[in-house]
């Protein structure tokens, strides 16, 4: 990883459809590439640098060892907006409490799109076509970080989507 100067011990396959080729990480961005794996999926490894630097460009200096992958750790404090989409465009950020049924590698998708867990694909895809509205490059004159924006967006919806099933709305109460 760019920047990190810790020995790199660890590997992890490159994709899914090259599993026999690594990157070697140290264990804490091992951990870090492990827990975005779904997330990062199809992007190339400097996209993946990217969206990694720009994270802790963003949240602090280096990565809180031992907090990452862990669904306990998961509080306000650890709430990363990679894309200041939760601040640049005004998206209401509810309450964000632990949970621990979260799927860990649920956290990066709903933390992009701005949302908590528990939600619901109806949920989901509500948020996401208002983000993609908003980040479409047509909408912000061909904009290529507003692209690269859409991309992550439509990533995150990818992997939200692929995990949740949709719940009649008779069963929302509760
Ligand atoms: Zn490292």
């Amino acid at each position: 990883m760019p920047g990190c100067e810790a020995l790199g011990e660890y590997r992890a396959p490159k994709s899914r459809r090259d599993l026999n080729h690594y990157w070697w990480f140290c264990l804490e961005h091992v951990r870090a590439y492990n827990s975005t794996w779904d997330f990062y999926k199809g992007m190339s490894p400097g996209e993946i640098e990217a969206q990694l630097r720009a994270d802790t460009a963003w949240q602090r200096p280096s990565w809180p060892l031992g907090r990452l992958g862990s669904a306990s750790a998961w509080d306000e404090e650890l709430v990363r907006d990679p894309l200041h989409l939760l601040a640049a465009g005004r998206v209401k950020r509810g309450p964000i409490r632990p949970k621990q049924d979260m799927p860990p590698e649920l956290r990066e998708p709903l933390a992009t799109l701005g949302l908590s867990w528990p939600t619901t694909l109806d949920a989901v895809k509500t948020r996401y076509k208002e983000l993609a509205k908003r980040h479409h490059p047509d909408a912000n004159g061909g904009d290529r970080a507003a692209e690269e924006r859409l991309k992550i967006i439509n990533l995150a919806y990818a992997a939200l989507r692929s995990r949740l099933v949709p719940v009649p709305s008779v069963a929302a109460a509760g």
